[in-house]
């Protein structure tokens, strides 16, 4: 580095970190051999056009929570609306900032639409994420101490509704959801713990997810004392959305939270819905002015392009998702690679769960496919403690962006074949990934959007 340089960029010390150290010291090492800023900011730029030539389109994505968006959602992703402020509700009055016309105007046609699409009376655009979603509703329907009934990581629950998430952040206590080892709610066991510890609320909200949930036989246990169902549905919000999953919100649950990126397909960030008056301002308050202040109207205007593509395409899309993780299932198990689930029919979701443990467990597994362009990622299962979060048994596999990009049945089971090249034929991995770059050429375009419309025929 140049000594004039040096003035402007003192080397800082390095510090601790939760990071990985090594690749912090390449990112600096990076920014130490440019010759200016300039480059610097061209380094990250290099680096995101690396990641859309390889993910984009030399890779089998087959990550759960990751979805492809429309060529119109990912352009107003960049539109000028984005670099206006909003903060408050729709309505001349409700904001603090005047000039927000057209902002109105995008908002509540995004909330309008993403009302038809989950057939709700009403709901909230303004969340950057699920996870703020879910801080939304326990802010609004609990109080600090009280108990809420959520599921364990290794049966499938996310950490927003356990105590190093949002339900402990708002200092709830909280108590497991029992399951059976077969991945299902036990009821009786459920409705006992119930019984006995009162919860307020229950959160259904499941991160491994392959069948329906009992949503209404809870809702009814939990009714005497006036405890509410929380439907946390990150995963499973597109295929609510497409009628291929259950319907919360006719089943009791007093709110329904989803990712926006995940199934829904669109710009990742948050979505909740509900249908009862008495609960509305609450909720509306919990994210305005308690956790949203500016709400990035360019992704509010993505996500109301998404809500009309969800109503447009959904029933479709979202069968053709289910239809491709039971074929890849059933593909896999042919192979010898187990899979969960299979005396239910594999998956009613874009999920399919493989047991790993005899390829070497999911973290190595994920990598080594990986290496072949086949992405997915690491999974608790039933067996696995929570502490094994960083070494555990499974794999999630997800069938969202494979379906975008027009696969159906047949191309499943091609899929199964790079994995049983890698797991069970144990073939060099570079020559995999040079076939699957060369299987991933034949699909670029994405469908179920209005660019595009559907599919050719298989
Ligand atoms: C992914 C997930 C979330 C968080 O969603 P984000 O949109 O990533 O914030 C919350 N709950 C469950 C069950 C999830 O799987």
């Amino acid at each position: 580095m140049h000594a004039r340089q040096q003035d402007h960029f003192p080397a800082m010390e390095p510090q601790p970190q939760v990071h990985d150290a090594a690749t912090l010291r390449s990112a600096a090492q990076v920014l130490d051999a440019c010759k200016n800023v300039r480059e610097m900011a061209q380094e990250v730029s290099a680096a995101v056009k690396r990641n859309e030539i390889w993910r984009g389109q030399q890779c089998l994505n087959l990550l759960a929570p990751e979805a492809p968006t429309s060529p119109t959602v990912r352009s107003l992703l960049s539109a000028e609306i984005g670099t206006r402020a909003a903060e408050g509700h729709i309505g001349p009055v409700n904001r603090w900032f005047a000039g927000t016309r057209h902002i109105d105007e995008v908002e509540s046609l995004c909330m309008e639409l993403l009302k038809r699409a989950l057939r709700a009376e009403y709901a909230d655009h303004r969340l950057c994420a699920s996870m703020i979603g879910n801080l939304a509703v326990y802010t609004a329907l609990t109080q600090p101490g009280d108990t809420v009934m959520t599921a364990p990581q290794p049966f499938g629950g996310h950490s927003s509704n356990r105590a190093d998430g949002p339900a402990g952040v708002r200092g709830l206590n909280i108590v497991d959801i029992p399951f059976t080892p077969e991945l299902e709610i036990d009821l009786d066991a459920f409705r006992r713990a119930a019984q006995q510890h009162q919860p307020k609320l229950v959160t259904l909200g499941m991160s491994m997810t392959l069948f329906p949930l009992p949503a209404k036989e809870i809702s009814e246990i939990i009714a005497p004392w006036g405890g509410k169902l929380f439907f946390d549905g990150a995963h499973q919000l597109g295929l609510i959305a497409g009628g291929q999953f259950q319907d919360p919100l006719r089943e009791g649950a007093a709110v329904l939270t989803g990712s926006a990126g995940k199934t829904w397909s669109g710009p990742q960030s948050g979505i909740m819905a509900w249908n009862d008056p008495a609960i509305t301002e609450r909720l509306a308050w919990a994210v305005f002015p308690v956790l949203a202040a500016t709400h990035q109207v360019n992704r509010v205007a993505a996500l109301a392009v998404s809500a009309a593509e969800m109503i447009e395409f959904g029933q479709v899309y979202m069968a053709q998702i289910v239809s491709n993780s039971q074929a890849l299932a059933r593909a896999l198990e042919q192979r010898g690679i187990p899979v969960i689930g299979a005396s239910r029919g594999y998956s009613q979701t874009h999920q399919v769960i493989a047991d790993v443990r005899q390829f070497g467990g999911g973290l190595e597994v994920a990598h080594q496919l990986a290496r072949a362009n086949l992405i997915t990622n690491k999974n608790l299962i039933p067996g696995d403690a929570a502490s094994d979060w960083d070494r555990p048994s499974g794999l999630r596999i997800g069938s969202i962006e494979v379906t975008r990009l027009g696969m159906r049945e047949t191309q499943m089971d091609e899929i199964a074949e790079f994995f049983a090249r890698v797991l069970l034929r144990k073939e060099p991995v570079e020559k995999v990934q040079q076939d699957v770059v060369d299987y991933r050429r034949q699909y670029q375009t994405l469908y179920y959007c209005f660019e595009n419309g559907l599919p050719p025929a298989a």
